[in-house]
């Protein structure tokens, strides 16, 4: 008897915005072993997969062969059969043209077991993300999902093109763009007139979204003129018109801006979050990480004396630093208590939100959101400030506090260590508009794995605050704009304003 394996799932990642996967999708990604991925899946999917698990492109290239489907289906069998929780993920919907169907064939004859988790389909999201439902109480009640692809070659095509034209009010249109022209011939062969209205849709649900509108009559040419590729969506059908009024993606200030956000992974979500909600495509790059400090014997130490009520202020000058002496006064069978008789400086709003989970509340919390505003805020006096900081902290804050008349326990909570990983293709390509830095150790990790400055060319630059745009400017960046404040929204609002394109 040979043993048990799998189950292997089978998972939609939707149609190309990484939101649209579903809430089991996302959680067999984030403990899985393996996954095997097509070319269309976002990549910050992938960075939802545990750090261990081995990730494996079997898309086809552009302009490259379509890798055989039995060298996919032999990859997804061996890695189920070494006891590996396989994920296979798919574009859109597994079983809509993505042959998820042969996939699960090729398991059920290797005898493994095996769950299809659907996905949203590019065949209904698309449309939607264009503002064109596919159905409609006055216009359609009926939808066909059709491959434009392979249309030529099959005998019986004409009828069965016939059958379609007339069986359903809406007709979506997937794969064969370079096809488009002879499918609308076949279409209106068909007998339906060349003034019914038709849309295509390129790069649905992501910030490259483009549509374009016209008739069966028009559009391939349409398509033509505007550039049209793969992969598009082409719908048509009365519906199209409804467009004019219900449009809704398209119409966000960053569309098709693409952005590298340079800051670790953790601390890029809601930044990323900020920007897509915004309509821009993001691209996560960090050039710098955070690490435990080489020893933890010095804010252990620093710890206990705060425990003991000898600090007079606790200065946080990074969300990191709290979530380190947190989990030091955690480890040291501590909790909150630990600083109830020391009051607390945070640099900003994000700080501030880390302070709040940790359930601390912030004393003070400085105007002007930098180093320099926390000494301009404690000014001078007397007494002993704890400093949690990364080792690479610039000298400034700590002097100026000594200037006042404050002893500073400057202790190291972290450590920012620079350019980890590989450089990131997309940004080594200069397939981007532009960048955005949070700190100054960002900056410098950038020109450590992309080289100097003059290689970001004309893109747009934004700092997050005064410190970084100095650092930048230091190492030869034009900075474009420093944001307002040092929050994702002010830093969205700064790409707005200078919008590239
Ligand atoms: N299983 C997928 C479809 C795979 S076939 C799904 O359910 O969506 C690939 C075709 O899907 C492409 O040729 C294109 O027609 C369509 N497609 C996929 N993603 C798309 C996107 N983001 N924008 C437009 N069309 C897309």
């Amino acid at each position: 008897m040979t043993e048990p394996h799998g189950p292997v799932y089978l998972v939609g990642a939707g149609p190309g915005d990484p939101g649209l996967i579903t809430r089991r999708g996302l959680e067999l990604l984030r403990s899985c072993d393996v996954v095997l991925y097509d070319r269309l899946v976002d990549p910050s999917l992938l960075d939802e997969a545990p750090t261990h698990a081995e990730r494996i492109s079997v898309g086809k290239v552009p302009g490259g062969p379509r890798p055989a489907q039995a060298a996919i289906d032999r990859l997804i069998v061996e890695h189920a059969v070494e006891g590996k929780k396989v994920v296979r993920l798919k574009g859109g919907d597994p079983f809509v043209f993505g042959r998820g169907a042969d996939e699960a064939q090729a398991l059920a004859a290797a005898g493994i077991a095996f769950e299809i988790v659907p996905g949203v389909s590019s065949a209904v999201a698309v449309p939607a993300y264009a503002g064109i439902p596919l159905t409609h109480s006055g216009l359609s009640s009926s939808f066909a999902v059709i491959t434009a692809h392979e249309s030529a070659a099959r005998p019986g095509a004409q009828e069965r093109w016939s059958e379609l034209a007339r069986g359903a009010t809406t007709l979506v249109l997937l794969m064969g763009v370079g096809a488009l022209e002879e499918t609308c011939r076949r279409l209106i062969d068909a007998g339906l007139t060349p003034d019914e209205p038709a849309a295509v849709i390129e790069r649905g649900t992501t910030s490259d979204q483009r549509t374009i509108v016209g008739s069966v009559g028009s559009i391939a040419q349409l398509a033509i003129e505007a550039g049209i590729e793969p992969p598009a969506v082409t719908i048509v059908g009365p519906v199209v018109s409804l467009r004019d009024a219900i449009a809704w993606f398209e119409t966000r200030p960053l569309i098709g801006v693409s952005v590298v956000v340079t800051r670790p992974h953790v601390q890029s979500k809601d930044l990323a979050r900020a920007l897509r909600a915004a309509g821009a495509g993001v691209i996560v790059a960090p050039t710098i990480a955070i690490e435990d400090p080489e020893s933890w014997a010095e804010l252990d130490r620093a710890v206990a004396e705060l425990s003991k009520g000898a600090y007079d202020w606790v200065v946080f000058s990074s969300r990191n630093a709290v979530e380190r002496v947190n989990g030091r006064v955690w480890e040291s069978e501590g909790d909150a208590r630990a600083l109830a008789g020391t009051r607390i400086v945070a640099v900003g709003p994000g700080t501030v939100g880390a302070l709040h989970s940790a359930g601390l509340r912030a004393d003070l919390v400085p105007d002007d959101h930098s180093g320099a505003g926390i000494a301009a805020a404690l000014g001078s006096g007397s007494g002993r400030i704890l400093l949690p900081r990364p080792s690479d902290a610039p000298d400034a804050l700590p002097a100026a506090l000594r200037d006042g008349g404050w002893d500073v326990d400057e202790v190291e909570a972290y450590r920012t260590v620079i350019g980890p990983g590989l450089p990131h293709e997309t940004v080594v390509a200069g397939d981007f508009d532009a960048v955005i830095f949070a700190s100054g150790s960002a900056v410098r990790g950038f020109v450590e794995l992309y080289g100097k400055a003059d290689s970001l060319g004309s893109k747009v630059i934004i700092c997050i605050g005064n410190s970084t745009a100095e650092a930048a400017r230091e190492l030869g960046f034009e900075v474009t704009v420093t944001a307002a404040e040092p929050t994702a929204q002010a830093l969205v609002q700064a790409l707005v304003t200078h919008r590239p394109k």
